[in-house]
């Protein structure tokens, strides 16, 4: 196998068909962000799915092409070459890829905002117990707030170093996804997201001292009447103690 920068291919298939057969897949829309050699595309093929494929890499587009010649021409594969965290995307039903780390966490934002019915995603280990910490814990950031609150995520698996070549120098964790609505209204989601974004840049400091903080971008009276309404055990908590309601609290109150 050919070297290719930062990224790590699955070798082994009964890995590939155990992410492959957590879904089923027959006769669904499969979206694929980097395929690589197509291990996966193939087990994805291999199950009835029609495959969407996107690939950043042009000398692995080209083995695609002629590797899944007949696949293209049924048209059960297409490959889209380009930027996953860019290029437009057709309609698709599942999500399933070993993802290139590097685009973690904008690729799975994108999909949410696009939608889908679920993900099989492969993550660097640390990122995926990122994603799940539960508030109140030390891990718990922005990421853990943002997915957790339009979404459903479950680990399946972790793999070691050695089930990919050449073997990364970090463990990583396959990760069932399902977007849901979130459990409370959230008025403005620009807004809720920008609030958890301000809150986990001051992450040492309490709630109210951000609020202040924030005082030259919504106004300072806004934010004063704001601290005035909130509970005081809202207020003096670092935001890593906060549940996902509070956060809709604050954001709802400050777009209302
Ligand atoms: N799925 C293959 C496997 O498991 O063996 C390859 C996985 S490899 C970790 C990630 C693949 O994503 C590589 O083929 C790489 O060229 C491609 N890639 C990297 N950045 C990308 C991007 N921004 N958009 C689409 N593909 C990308």
């Amino acid at each position: 196998m050919r070297a290719y920068k930062d990224q790590h291919f699955l070798t082994d298939p009964r890995i590939v068909a155990r992410i492959a057969d957590i879904l089923d897949i027959s006769g669904r829309r499969v979206l694929e962000i980097g395929p690589g050699e197509g291990i996966l595309t193939k087990a994805l093929l291999d199950r009835g799915a029609t495959v969407i494929s996107v690939e950043l890499d042009r000398r692995l587009i080209d083995l695609l092409t002629s590797r899944f010649s007949d696949k293209l021409a049924s048209g059960e594969l297409t490959i889209i070459p380009g930027d996953a965290v860019k290029v437009p995307l057709p309609p698709f039903d599942i999500v399933m890829a070993n993802l290139p780390y590097s685009i973690s966490s904008p690729i799975t934002f994108r999909l949410l905002e696009i939608g889908f019915e679920s993900a099989i995603l492969m993550y660097q280990k640390e990122f995926a117990d990122r994603m799940m910490a539960p508030p109140g814990s030390r891990e718990c950031g922005r990421l853990s707030i943002m997915l957790q609150t339009y979404a459903r995520a479950n680990r399946c698996f972790d793999l070691p170093p050695g089930a990919f070549s050449p073997p990364p120098a970090v463990h990583s964790t396959v990760m069932w996804i399902e977007p849901r609505e979130p459990l409370f209204p959230i008025t403005d989601k620009k807004m809720y997201e920008e609030i958890v974004r301000e809150l986990f840049s001051r992450r040492r400091k309490t709630v109210r001292s951000t609020l202040h903080a924030l005082s030259g971008k919504f106004g300072k009276k806004q934010m004063e009447d704001l601290i005035e309404t909130l509970d005081t055990e809202i207020l003096s908590s670092r935001p890593e103690a906060l549940y996902l309601e509070d956060f809709a609290t604050i954001s709802n109150r400050i777009s209302a």
